[in-house]
């Protein structure tokens, strides 16, 4: 393809994104497709030469239903995860150019204008000048990162010899059983085995960790002649969006040596907004934190800030210095391959700095307000409907619900909630998310999709009612 090829095809489909986010309301939300009945749509052969208005007709018929959209205003699913058009030009302007940042010298506008995008970002979140920060593909990554440096800080670099084989002692991992999954597979891929895994038990109200048990784990294991490595602590979990009190959490992990990582990967938005930071208050005293902006912010996946106070920490387990690489301003100059485990890195700070410079950190601290509000508003709703409850305080903006008819055993209701969630989610008119909390079913209602307005809210509310009534009519 040609320059001129490009200009002409990229035109086009610049205006099939914008067509298709300017319809995006007509489509269903959840995706359609059976299992199978994307793939039976492609040719089974490689495509040969096919002109871009065919790539278009495939597009429409094949991909576009094969979605479920987390750009609708009615999705409602997971956690969103927005991608606000100025990051998708900025995605679009890191291809174009197609740098691949192994070391400074092979993009040096690579890792300059991450580091500023990095620091901008902890500024507006109101992090001290303390920390450091790089961009990872996601949370997960993330937290693996900070749980391998952990185990090499208790170590003292044990992986340049016999690694944890040759560990005196078992080391072990903190963290509540509100956790997302990535913090246990990090754990285990890290080395630390699952029966040194501790998944802390939570208040049941709150579902926030429960300090006293946390400090008593770790006791048992220090009296037992294990060795406290890392302790995880979530501010805003990912089941009912729970804050673990990072300050004492911090203190816990401080008294034992531990490396203290915060994941704050959708709350991390929250912090845009100086009236919610008391929700990660003592994350100054943290090791390690990472937020995900490809969540609420809209700066498109993958795209998850993780920040350390230390960042030779993570150099001395990271970092690779073969010949190739070397140049002559090594030692001047930030190497982001020693702050992760890829060699080869995206120009992911382009999509942060189009969303700060083309939408404005105002508008998306204006639509995270509106989303807080609407939550709220969705909350007194629920709690005003006969036979509805939320499971769980509504702290950001994720409101758990369930409905009782009433009359029901707790395997029937289980029953009846996957049954009007399903019918909601078949329907296409909104997408919500069932989970469970201690072993029950209960439906997520996770607000904060960019173009989710009060009256998207208010529909799926609709939608919710009306599914729980049929369900309940017939059961
Ligand atoms: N932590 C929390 C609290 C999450 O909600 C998620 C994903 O939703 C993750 C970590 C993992 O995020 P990622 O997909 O960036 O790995």
């Amino acid at each position: 393809m040609t320059p001129e090829e490009f200009r002409e095809a990229g035109h086009r489909l610049v205006d099939w994104v914008a067509d298709l986010r300017a319809g995006i309301a007509e489509h269903p939300v959840q995706a359609q497709t059976a299992p199978g009945e994307v793939r039976a749509a492609m040719p089974t052969a490689p495509p040969g030469p096919t002109s871009v208005d065919e790539l278009i007709e495939q597009l429409d018929r094949v991909v576009v239903p094969g979605i479920t959209h987390f750009q609708h205003p009615r999705f409602f699913g997971w956690f969103p995860a927005n991608a606000s058009l100025p990051a998708v030009l900025g995605d679009l302007v890191s291809t174009g150019i197609g740098a691949l940042g192994i070391s400074w010298q092979s993009a040096p506008a690579l890792t300059e204008v991450e580091e500023a995008a990095c620091d901008w970002m902890r500024q507006l979140v109101g992090l001290s000048p303390e920390w450091r920060g790089t961009i990872q593909d996601t949370a997960s990554s993330a937290v693996l990162v900070a749980l391998m440096v952990a185990r090499e800080r208790a170590t003292g670099l044990g992986q340049y010899g016999g690694g944890l084989q040759a560990a005196p002692e078992p080391l072990c991992v903190y963290t509540s059983s509100e956790a997302h999954s990535s913090v246990q597979k990090a754990a285990l891929l890290a080395g630390y085995g699952f029966d040194n895994l501790r998944l802390i038990d939570v208040h049941p109200g709150t579902r926030d960790i429960d300090v006293d048990a946390l400090r008593a784990a770790v006791e048992g294991d220090v009296a037992a002649g294990r060795r406290p490595a890392a302790v995880v602590a979530n501010v805003g979990s990912t089941g009912v969006t729970a804050f673990d009190p990072v300050a004492e959490v911090v203190e816990v992990g401080r008294e034992h040596g531990m490396w203290v990582h915060v994941d704050a990967a959708m709350a991390g938005t929250a912090m845009l907004l100086p009236e919610c930071r008391h929700l990660w208050e003592g994350v100054e005293g943290a090791d390690s934190v990472s937020w995900n902006p490809h969540k609420w912010m809209g700066a498109a996946v993958d795209c998850s800030l993780f920040y350390v106070r230390d960042p030779e920490a993570l150099q001395q387990v990271m970092a690779t210095s073969p010949s190739y690489l070397a140049s002559s301003h090594d030692g001047e100059v930030t190497q982001y391959r020693d702050w992760g485990i890829p060699l080869g890195r995206r120009f992911r700070s382009l999509k942060l700095w189009f969303v700060l410079a083309l939408d404005g950190v105002e508008a998306v601290q204006e639509r995270v307000r509106r989303d807080l509000a609407n939550a709220a508003w969705l909350a007194e709703q629920v709690d005003a409907a006969p036979g509805w409850e939320r499971v769980a305080p509504t702290r950001l903006q994720t409101v758990c619900v369930r409905h009782d008819p009433g009359g029901l055993d707790a395997d029937a209701l289980d029953r009846h909630t996957l049954a009007w969630v399903v019918e909601v989610n078949g329907s296409g008119a909104a997408f919500l998310t069932p989970a469970q909390i201690d072993g029950r079913w209960m439906v997520r209602v996770s607000i904060g999709a960019e173009p989710t307005t009060r009256d998207d809210v208010a529909a799926a509310w609709e939608a919710m009612q009306a599914a729980a009534r049929s369900a309940a009519a017939h059961p």
